[in-house]
């Protein structure tokens, strides 16, 4: 798997560095240890004892525990493959993670050319494959020593099944991108990526489908655990092509173009109760600049900061008469701005992470306008609507 959608999950989740290799850090996730565990305990107690009979316990969980490292280095080398064919397009890598459905390489960008998107992703399996050999070969060799035969014969056919696996035509997995690249070389990069999310969200479906089949055929465990891989691939597949359909909408448009040009300001001394009644209950905005920070009624036009429907609201009604707007005020100094000349994907990015609803917008220091997720709704909304009549859009 390859997946860039994976990358909000996983850096809010706690993730341990072991090494780092081409400046790439290599490392788990807290997750990992639950399918680590939950590996070596089932290959130490069913898959070695049926296996290779007769070996003491002690030998068991020695092999168990050979058996799991070396899966989850082959998982590593699967990623590194797609790591290293990446960089060789100019990709930079952020992180190799080992999570609890796998592995995940996070690429910082998406591949610029389909045959790019083949490579990097084909790169994979075909890693795996290789890994599948080499480990039959060891298997081989050592055939008389249990201790080098078990893990050798278990790791070549988990490492067949994982190329394999990978190569299930649905995104996010590896085939999902092969035939992604497909498409993406016949029809163009929109038709590719929908077809990418709809095979992947149809693959999904499929995992679920079949969990539920085994878990009453009595499989239980497997069951659950295919059911938990669908729920987990239909969800990448399903914010891929969210984010792919965002992309392509928002594109290159600079914040320039959707920020509205006027606001509103008040006055520092101005009762919340007063705002609230002048202008918040009329609709007329959610964000207020304030003038006139000064007790005195001294003419100051410069702006202080700015007051939101959010500040007010989190504050206690009874002192909506007593409190200025000054008072509860995010000072100029702090706002988070933005200029005007940035992508509308970057200023989306910047609300989404700081949690907030509107970007004043500074050209050389000055307040130009104001960008806010209503313009920007408003904008995917109509380009929804535009494409879907059929209408051209610019
Ligand atoms: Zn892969």
């Amino acid at each position: 798997m390859s997946n860039c959608e994976l990358e909000k999950a996983l850096t809010m989740n706690q993730s341990v560095q072991v090494f780092k290799i081409w400046g790439i850090p290599v490392g788990y996730n807290t997750t990992w240890y639950l399918i680590f565990g939950l590996l070596t305990w089932s290959l130490a107690t069913g898959y070695m004892p049926t296996a290779y009979p007769e070996l003491s316990l002690v030998q068991y969980w020695t092999i168990a525990l050979i058996a799991s490292l070396f899966f989850f280095g082959s998982v590593i080398f699967h990623e590194l493959a797609h790591a290293f064919f990446a960089l060789r397009d100019g990709i930079k890598v952020n992180r190799i993670t080992l999570f609890i459905f796998g592995g995940v390489a996070e690429l910082d960008e998406e591949p610029k050319t389909p045959l790019s998107e083949f490579i990097i992703a084909v790169a994979g399996p075909i890693s795996s494959a290789i890994a599948a050999g080499f480990f039959y070969a060891i298997y081989l060799i050592g055939q008389n020593y249990p201790l080098v035969a078990a893990p050798a014969q278990y790791l070549a056919s988990i490492n067949l099944l994982l190329a394999v696996f990978n190569l299930i035509p649905g995104f996010p997995l590896d085939g999902g991108r092969i035939l992604r690249a497909a498409v993406w070389y016949f029809k163009g990069y929109n038709i590719a990526t929908k077809a990418a999310a709809t095979t992947g969200q149809i693959v999904a479906y499929g995992f679920i489908a079949f969990g539920v089949f085994r878990m009453f055929s009595g499989d239980f465990f497997n069951g659950l655990w295919l059911i938990f891989i669908g729920w987990f691939l239909n969800n990448a597949a399903a914010a891929h092509g969210q984010q792919a359909n965002l992309n392509q909408v928002l594109g290159d448009v600079p914040v320039s173009r959707l920020m509205r040009p006027t606001w509103h300001t008040v006055d520092g001394n101005l009762p919340i109760s007063k705002l609230v009644d002048d202008y918040v209950i009329k609709g007329d905005s959610r964000y207020y600049f304030v003038k006139n920070n000064g007790y005195g009624y001294e003419e100051d036009e410069h702006l202080h900061g700015m007051v939101t429907v959010t500040d007010i609201s989190s504050l206690a009604q009874q002192a909506w008469k007593i409190t200025p707007a000054k008072q509860i005020m995010t000072a100029w100094e702090k706002l988070i701005t933005i200029s005007p000349s940035v992508p509308l994907l970057d200023a989306v990015r910047q609300m989404d992470e700081k949690n907030i609803n509107q970007l004043p917008v500074l050209d050389d220091g000055n307040l130009v306008g104001v960008l806010t997720r209503e313009n920007v709704l408003h904008y995917i909304r109509m380009k929804a609507d535009g494409n879907s009549s059929g209408l051209a859009t610019a």
